[in-house]
């Protein structure tokens, strides 16, 4: 084509004839005048505006256009023109290409005189951005001529400069001198200006990226922070709008959550899916992804046009949230004009991007140890609740209100097994099951459903589909109910602990999934319930077992007392009339019926003792009398005086210490002395040092008594035995009836204080109780 480097033509400033030097020296000063202009500013858009305001009043044209390099898809884009609507600079216009294009590649003068006769490089070429041929866009426009130089540093090109005539226009040397000289200062401006902007915009980043840090840091809130890194990213890229979508790998989708600059909220919420829009884009390729048409780019899917189109989406650029290669959201600025986006905004949003993995990846971890925290607590709230009671539905009431509303309202059922290997019955419910659903649930066999399934495997076992589910059993009336309720995806946790009691159940409707966290939630409500089941139904039992025996034992009692009361009458009788035969009919009688008579009333009188031990011991039950201070040394000393007898003749040595006062009744207290101290005379044997000594010692609440014996002794395997009713040891030839430990055991149970003895045989006896000091009240403060 041959445009550039055009010989000159004639010279001349037709309406001020001046001589060469004048004219120099002017074009000097306005020079030096555009180049302060020009270095006065630092702000690279002013500073391109004045390039071209410089530019028309030092050479004079119709129009003029700058143009910058935009090293990010190396196209030309005007930043400022004159003389000329906006819109006609609209297009890239691409290295190589007209009068811009090829002054900024060649980084060479080009001029056209008439782009008729002399047309620009790439004149007829497509040209995808505008639709049409240069041609027809510079027709379209209507300019003739062309003068193009470019904006170029000492190493790289920063753009062109423009300057377009109406009509077709000579070459002029003084024109060319001059636009290029201003272009060389511009150049010096421009990189000046870039410089201080990449320098302020180092501390801006710095500053930034210190609070995010410090955001990081000191919330833990992650909205927050990624609130702060759209705002910056909008104010950086000076885009119109920005835009924040965290991954859910699991979900497959990226969900907006924080928006800057929009007119209204509704893409709060948005799901975005991979592949779909410039988000899924970035989301599928992890690349940055930059587009200045978003609604019509042939690259993007346009699923979320609709949306788009409402706010005015036109530029876009999306940046992928990286962290370790894994993806975890999309960060965009968007512009509602084709003002494009610079590899500079490219690398501050992928910084940004880069500090919203990390805020990201934080909150999932703070996250995971919340909710670990959380399960802690509820689990513990859970435990204290549950130990409060022991009743089997409060507390399946409990366990299942705490799992409706910590696993976020999901329906929830208790199933219990009737006994080992019986039918199992929906038992309590919350969600749907509170109401009267829960009572029309079908009993189901042991091996049915989910349920059965669970209680099997002794494992969680979940399905998506029960109706469809090829593992488990169901009974058309298990079906019909499940289709009633719609809850077809279950969730069952056996609740096993020394036996299996049933399954802890959640329902969600059907082909929905259980996450992770809630059947980890689930097995430890199970195994919750399960130990408070078990405990509840323990205490039930020791509970009926206790009312049986205190039943039982009242009954023998009444029994003992009416039998003991019955064979009295008789026996009087009995003694009665062989006392009037012996004394009435003595003479009358041979020696022997004499002694026969005397062994009737012997074994009669044995037999009143037992009916009164008997009786005093079934007594003991129902003793009415109200507990008062007893003195133990009286009570000791009346004993010690109806044992007077046995004691003198035998020369036993008795030995009192000093006794408290206890609580109870007196004639309990007498006869839990006087069996004990009788026993231990009555015990001695046959030695002739016979010894006997009673001491109590202090237990805080109670007194210990102990009554020792220096006698026969006791072989322990009978410690046990001889406090039972009529159990007697056959060692000596003593009187008794076997009932006296009996009736003092039970006295002193009553009491609340416990009997035992230490012994050996042959090596004396020594018998040890416990009575409590005061009243029962006082017992327990
Ligand atoms: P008993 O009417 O036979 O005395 P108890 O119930 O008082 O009935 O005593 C049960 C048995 O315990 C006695 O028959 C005796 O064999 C044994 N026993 C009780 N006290 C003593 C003791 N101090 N020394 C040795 N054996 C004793």
């Amino acid at each position: 084509m041959g445009i550039d480097g055009k010989p000159a033509g004639p010279f001349a400033i037709e309406d001020h004839p001046l001589g060469a030097a004048d004219r120099q020296a002017m074009e000097l000063a306005a020079l030096q005048e555009a180049a302060q202009v020009l270095t006065s500013t630092l702000h690279l858009p002013a500073l391109l505006e004045a390039i071209a305001d410089q530019a028309l009043t030092l050479i004079g044209a119709q129009r003029c256009a700058v143009f910058e390099l935009d090293p990010l898809d190396e196209h030309l884009k005007a930043r400022a023109a004159r003389g000329m609507p906006p819109s006609h600079a609209l297009w890239p216009i691409r290295l190589g290409q007209g009068a811009a294009g090829s002054a900024a590649v060649r980084r060479q003068v080009i001029f056209s005189p008439d782009v008729e006769s002399q047309p620009l490089p790439m004149y007829d070429e497509p040209w995808p951005e505008a639709g049409a041929t240069l041609r027809e866009v510079v027709r379209q426009k209507g300019y003739r001529a062309i003068l193009g130089v470019p904006l170029a540093s000492r190493e790289t090109v920063l753009g062109a400069v423009c300057l377009y005539w109406d009509q077709p226009h000579t070459y002029d040397e003084r024109e060319v001198r001059l636009l290029t000289s201003l272009a060389q200062y511009a150049a010096i401006a421009i990189e000046n200006a870039r410089l201080y902007a990449d320098i302020a915009e180092q501390r801006r980043e710095a500053q930034f990226l210190s609070e995010i840090t410090r955001g990081l840091a000191s919330s833990l809130d992650p909205a927050l922070v990624l609130r702060k890194i759209i705002e910056y990213a909008k104010e950086c890229c000076g885009s119109d709008m920005a835009f924040i979508a965290p991954y859910d790998r699991a979900q497959q989708v990226a969900t907006i959550v924080a928006s800057v600059g929009t007119r209204t909220d509704v893409y709060i919420g948005v799901g975005i899916r991979p592949g779909k829009g410039i988000g899924g884009k970035v989301l599928e390729t992890k690349q940055p992804c930059i587009t200045s048409d978003y609604l019509n780019d042939p690259r993007l899917s346009h699923d979320y046009n609709p949306l788009a189109e409402q706010e005015g989406f036109v530029g876009n650029m999306a940046v992928p949230l990286l962290r370790e290669g894994e993806i975890l959201g999309v960060l965009w600025v968007v512009n509602r004009s084709p003002r494009p986006f610079t590899a500079g905004h490219q690398a501050v949003l992928t910084k940004l991007a880069d500090q919203a993995a990390i805020a990201i990846d934080h909150s999932r971890f703070y996250r995971k140890a919340s909710d670990q925290a959380e399960r802690m607590r509820v689990v513990a709230e859970l435990g204290r609740v549950l130990v409060s009671t022991l009743d089997e539905s409060r507390v399946m009431e409990i366990v299942v209100t705490q799992a409706h509303e910590t696993l976020g309202m999901l329906d929830i059922g208790i199933w219990l097994q009737d006994a080992e290997g019986g039918l199992l019955r929906l038992v309590a419910g919350r969600g749907q099951f509170s109401g009267p659903l829960t009572h029309r649930a079908a009993p189901m066999d042991p091996d049915e459903g989910v349920v059965g399934r669970a209680l099997a495997e002794g494992l969680p076992v979940w399905t998506s589909d029960v109706l469809q589910d090829s593992r488990i059993r169901l009974q058309p009336e298990s079906r019909r109910w499940i289709e009633e309720i719609g809850g077809r995806a279950i969730l069952a946790v056996p609740l096993i602990r020394e036996h299996v009691l049933g399954a802890l159940v959640a329902y969600r409707p059907n082909g929905a999934r259980f996450a992770d966290h809630e059947v980890e939630y689930l097995s430890v409500f199970a195994s919750q319930v399960a130990g408070a089941l078990e405990n509840a139904r323990l205490y039930d039992e020791s509970q009926r077992a206790r009312a049986d025996l205190q039943g039982k034992n009242a009954e023998l009692d009444t029994f003992v007392y009416s039998v003991s009361h019955d064979l009295k009458a008789p026996l009087v009788t009995i003694q009665g009339m062989a006392g009037l035969l012996l004394e009435e009919y003595r003479s009358q009688l041979p020696e022997e019926a004499a002694r026969y008579l005397g062994r009737i009333q012997a074994n009669a009188q044995q037999m009143e003792q037992l009916i009164l031990d008997l009786l005093a011991l079934s007594r003991i039950g129902r003793e009415a009398r109200a507990a008062t201070a007893v003195s133990l040394a009286d009570v000791v000393d009346d004993v010690v005086a109806d044992l007077a007898g046995p004691i003198r003749e035998r020369a036993i040595q008795l030995v009192r210490g000093e006794l408290p006062t206890i609580w109870g009744v007196r004639t309990q207290v007498e006869q839990v002395m006087g069996n004990l101290v009788g026993n231990a005379v009555k015990y001695l044997g046959d030695t002739s040092q016979g010894g006997v000594e009673v001491g109590a010692v202090d237990r805080g609440a109670f007194v210990e008594c102990s009554i020792r014996d220096n006698g026969i002794g006791i072989d322990p395997a009978y410690h046990e035995r001889i406090f039972e009713v009529f159990q007697r040891l056959k060692d000596v030839e003593v009187e008794g009836t076997g009932v006296g430990l009996a009736i003092v055991k039970r006295i002193v149970q009553a009491s609340g204080g416990r009997i035992w003895v230490e012994s050996a045989k042959g090596q004396g006896a020594t018998f040890h109780f416990t009575w409590p000091k005061g009243p029962a009240s006082e017992l327990q403060s």
